[in-house]
């Protein structure tokens, strides 16, 4: 066995954004030696990135706001697929934890008489989210390192090492996360022992030994072409999870935000936030129409305004009008923008045009958006307070993830094992509403930090990590060094020599086809043709090699991420070409309506070969099995929150008269 430098800890968290940085907080809080690992720099995540705020129904801008039409709204927003008793728990805690957060620190904008303020965003009935201008992830990162400072002081008075119970490895990567091997195999599914490492300035290995893991790696968007998410994001979690045994729900339910920019080429899919909406901007397209109004779907005809005239209204007086359509929920404003691009009414690089120019003064635009201002000066030359904005959609969240215990957090089929924020399922159903991942993160972090802390403090006897699959771990991780010599077992079988793939290639190629084939709008045949293209891709990205060494080698990274975005994107395109609905994330033109019969049923994957990996090298298997699972009843309480008359456009009728 390979020399491997080994550290032993009780919780280990995988990834620093809001819900790692937060699981972390609960469990060193509990008392566990608690290690967080981030692949970037310590504070460099998505949720630094988030811009409009953080939902939670605090009611300080309208004071009919509670958890139940919080509740509500998520649940409308998911098209009711949403794991209920997530929703529940999100909508009951999320108050909690922004008060939290200002208690260690933060400081969101305020009103007037002193209360924290809270903006309008699509499909929120009341004012919801707490902010700070459009910084807001700024300020919940921010206000989370500084706890995790302040812990780190405590140690260091009480045992002369700030990292003697919270330690942060920034710029190292987890490639998977070990088990105690059940049958003396490399390929472990009993309980978690830790997680294999690798440091990406030097390219030392490493274990960090627990027994229990925390994932909170956030999401997916790297498969796909155009995306407002940045390098990290892999599907390295959700990737883990698999390979360690515990299966995902949900993953054809991918959202592709309404607003991205979509020009010039450099930065086509970077957000453009919600709020430029919540405040009051509108979409018009080529024909100077706001098209918006074409596009409100029956279930939710009763909620939004019919004229422009009553939309407007609403900013000043939402007691007696009806909100805009442009604060419908994602999906379909997304989906609306594709049909008039669609339809030749589009912007002449490809989108449609946002405009808050016509609707604020200069001065009010500069205040409450000045990400916006700043990012569309400095990258398109585009002035928001004097002309429209060019948008189109972008891959922006996955709402499916790690199945999990709702209470817990912890994955299903492998203990020790817990995920929470975007890595998890569930939570969002077909489609999040804006906002509701920041509170997802911290009321899930939470509870996952929590629940780890007791699982780990619970048990008799650590799990010792498996000596086979640290050195299988060890071999997966160096194979793009002698990716030359390796044998194709496709159609050059024979041992033949073929030479190395281009790893930026592959992931291109990879990107393309998700965008092209799985993107916004899906149909079977194009389903059918990404699956063949992912299976020849995986086969090829076995063979995806790097020259140099170890240290610090970006292809190398990307070679590792290859199997993790491959792995994930055949979950999305298996699990898309099940659905034989359009329901939220995930449209199908050839099934274009919303069954009531695929509303309980959530799609599962796991591994279908969780002993090897020799179907990874034939491109006539894929790697995923598929099977459905009913979610449990929605309990009666929270389905009294709603009128029969709406339920009825969600629930069978068996369901109702039961
Ligand atoms: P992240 O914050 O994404 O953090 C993931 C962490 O995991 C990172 O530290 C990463 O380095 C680490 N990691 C990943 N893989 C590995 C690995 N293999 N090994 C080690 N570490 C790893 N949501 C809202 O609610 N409101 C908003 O206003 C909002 N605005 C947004 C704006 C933008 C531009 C984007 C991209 C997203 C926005 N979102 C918003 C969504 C929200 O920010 C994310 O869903 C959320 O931040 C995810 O948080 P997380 O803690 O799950 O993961």
């Amino acid at each position: 066995m390979a020399h491997v430098d080994r550290q032993a800890w009780d919780v280990v968290v995988v990834g620093a954004g809001g819900a790692g940085l937060r699981a972390a907080i609960e469990a060193r809080e509990a008392g566990m030696r608690t290690a967080v690992i981030c692949k970037s720099l310590f504070g460099k995540a998505h949720t630094v990135m988030a811009e409009g705020g953080i939902a939670a129904s605090m009611g300080n801008a309208n004071e009919h706001d509670n958890w139940q039409v919080h509740f509500r709204d998520t649940m409308r927003g998911g098209k009711f697929l949403n794991q209920w008793r997530m929703a529940e728990l999100h909508a009951r805690e999320a108050p909690d934890r922004v008060w939290e957060l200002e208690t260690w620190g933060a400081l969101f904008d305020r009103t007037a008489d002193g209360r924290i303020s809270q903006r309008n965003f699509g499909g929120h009935e009341y004012p919801r989210l707490a902010h700070v201008g459009d910084r807001t992830g700024l300020e919940l990162i921010r206000t989370l390192q500084q706890k995790i400072v302040s812990l780190q002081q405590e140690d260091e008075k009480e045992f002369g090492a700030y990292d003697a119970r919270l330690k942060v490895f920034q710029e190292c990567t987890v490639t998977r996360v070990l088990t105690e091997s059940k049958s003396g195999s490399a390929a472990g599914s009993g309980r978690v022992s830790g997680a294999f490492c690798y440091e990406r300035e030097s390219g030392r290995f490493f274990v960090l030994e627990a027994p229990a893991v925390v994932l909170a790696t956030g999401g997916i968007g790297k498969s796909f072409k155009v995306t407002s998410n940045s390098w990290e994001y892999t599907g390295d979690g959700h990737a883990l999870a698999l390979l360690a045994g515990a299966p995902l729900i949900n993953m054809e339910f991918v959202q592709f935000h309404p607003t991205g920019m979509v020009w010039p080429p450099s930065v086509k899919g970077i957000l453009v936030t919600e709020s430029v909406r919540g405040d009051g901007g509108v979409l018009r397209n080529s024909d100077g129409k706001r098209f918006m109004f074409d596009y409100v779907p029956d279930v939710f005809k009763e909620k939004y305004a019919e004229t422009e005239e009553e939309g407007d209204r609403w900013y000043e007086d939402p007691e007696s009008n009806r909100r805009p359509p442009e604060l419908l929920p994602r999906d379909e404003v997304a989906r609306a923008i594709n049909s008039e691009v669609k339809a030749g009414r589009g912007s002449p690089h490809g989108g449609v045009y946002l405009d808050v120019s016509t609707r604020m003064p200069a001065e009010v635009i500069i205040r409450r958006l000045p990400s916006m201002h700043h990012q569309f000066k400095e990258l398109a030359d585009v002035d928001i307070t004097a002309e429209p904005m060019e948008v189109g959609p972008t891959c922006h969240y996955v709402m499916g993830g790690v199945d999990v215990d709702p209470d817990t957090a912890a994955a299903h089929g492998v203990p020790g094992l817990f995920a929470a924020g975007e890595v998890a399922g569930g939570m969002h159903g077909s489609n999040r509403l804006g906002g509701n991942s920041l509170s997802d993160l911290l009321v899930f972090g939470r509870r996952a930090g929590l629940h780890a802390a007791e699982y780990a403090a619970s048990l008799a006897e650590r799990p010792a990590p498996d000596p086979l699959q640290i050195d299988a771990a060890e071999a997966e991780a160096l194979r793009p060094f002698s990716a030359e010599d390796t044998e194709d077992t496709g159609e050059a079988a024979g041992g033949d020599r073929v030479p190395a793939e281009n790893p930026y290639a592959l992931h291109q190629e990879l990107q393309q086809a998700m965008n092209d084939l799985v993107g916004i709008i899906r149909k079977e045949s194009e389903m059918f043709e990404a699956l063949k293209r992912l299976a020849d891709l995986r086969v090829r990205a076995r063979r995806a090699g790097v020259e140099g060494h170890r240290q610090y080698n970006p292809g190398w990274h990307l070679s590792l991420d290859l199997r993790n975005m491959l792995l994930v994107s055949e979950c999305v395109a298996r699990a898309a070409l099940e659905r034989e609905e359009s329901r939220g994330g995930h449209t199908r033109d050839d099934h274009p309506a919303m069954d009531r019969h695929w509303r309980k049923i959530n799609l599962v994957c796991e591994l279908a070969d969780p002993q090897g990996d020799s179907r990874a090298a034939d491109p006539a298997l894929g790697q995923i099995r598929l099977s459905r699972r009913e979610t449990p009843p929605i309990r009666r309480d929270l389905l009294e929150l709603f009128e029969k008359d709406e339920l009825a456009k969600y629930l069978t009728d068996e369901e109702l008269s039961r």
